[in-house]
């Protein structure tokens, strides 16, 4: 897909390396999160978005690095509030594309109450969990995925806690994308990516991607000896009580794939401000220099 220049004259294609940050992962050798890194910028290349016009925003943990090494704006924020500053920067500028990266502790253990009501609001952007089933930048404490059982440095005899389900949480709370992918099918998750940046209100991809220095439970093998893609069982994802049904099976079998979408209006095409005159970020303020400063001095 080609972009067009400043010029109007059609810009070379974009390729992942396009999106390729200035600085390396520092990830252990090995870890999940590189798939998932690589799969984004695959996925916004091929859907052609400029970089310029990609807000990447995370909260704190190993994946939430992530900001730091894609070549599109980027923000850095508090553990669990990417969510919460995502939706500031879409109510900021509605005609950027918004993308939220982190991990399963960040965003469904301490930043719960954000994805709740950002999936009730269905804010337009697309929220990209990398759900290793601990806490890694921590290193190695029970998070609200880990498995009932599994003995970890918070839990040396044993999680007492029940598993958080990300899929069916998402489709309750409003969700109007769901999907969830695995690091190590790289071609299936670059598609779940994609449909989901595409999708207008709030999608989410749960992605397994394992920790290999702090989860040993749940690694590539085990992943790779159970999932199975709902595409290759003509799932319709129309149906959310077959969603659900689908989401809760944790065996010998667990799915991956499109899970659930519906359309609802999105929060910024409701919102009457954001109606016309184009992106609040653009608008003149209609104050002076002096009034500006005298505002922002009251709210220092
Ligand atoms: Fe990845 Fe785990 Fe290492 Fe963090 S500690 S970089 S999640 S392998």
């Amino acid at each position: 897909m080609s972009t067009t220049t400043s010029e109007g004259g059609a810009a070379p294609a974009l390729t992942a390396k396009d999106f390729k940050g200035k600085v390396s992962p520092d990830w252990c050798p090995g870890c999940g999160d590189y798939g998932v890194l690589a799969c984004i910028q695959r996925a916004s290349a091929e859907l052609g978005i400029p970089p310029h016009r990609v807000v990447t925003v995370s909260g704190i943990g190993c994946s939430s690095n992530l900001p730091g090494y894609i070549a599109t704006y980027g923000m850095h924020t508090l553990h669990g509030r990417s969510l919460a500053v995502a939706t500031g920067v879409k109510m900021a500028n509605h005609e950027l594309t918004v993308l939220a990266t982190g991990g399963d502790g960040d965003g469904y253990g301490i930043g719960g109450n954000h994805f709740t009501h950002t999936a009730r609001r269905n804010v337009d952007l697309t929220y990209i969990v990398m759900n290793n089933q601990i806490y890694g930048l921590t290193t190695g404490q029970v998070s609200p995925t880990s498995l009932p059982g599994m003995k970890t440095k918070s839990t040396p005899f044993g999680n007492l806690e029940p598993q958080y389900n990300p899929i069916t949480s998402a489709i309750m709370n409003g969700a109007t994308f769901v999907a969830r992918g695995f690091s190590g099918h790289g071609n299936h998750l670059v598609e779940l990516i994609k449909k989901a940046i595409g999708h207008r209100g709030f999608s989410v991809v749960d992605v397994f991607s394992p920790c290999v220095t702090f989860n040993h439970d749940n690694d590539f093998k085990f992943f790779r000896d159970r999932v199975r893609k709902l595409e290759d069982e003509g799932h319709d994802p129309s149906d959310w009580k077959a969603a659900c049904e689908k989401a809760l099976l944790w065996g010998d079998v667990i799915y991956t794939g499109h899970f659930f979408e519906v359309d609802r209006p999105y929060l910024d095409a409701q919102e009457p401000v954001l109606d016309k005159g184009g992106a609040l970020s653009h608008r003149k303020l209609g104050l002076t220099g002096e009034q500006a400063t005298k505002v922002l001095q009251k709210m220092m």
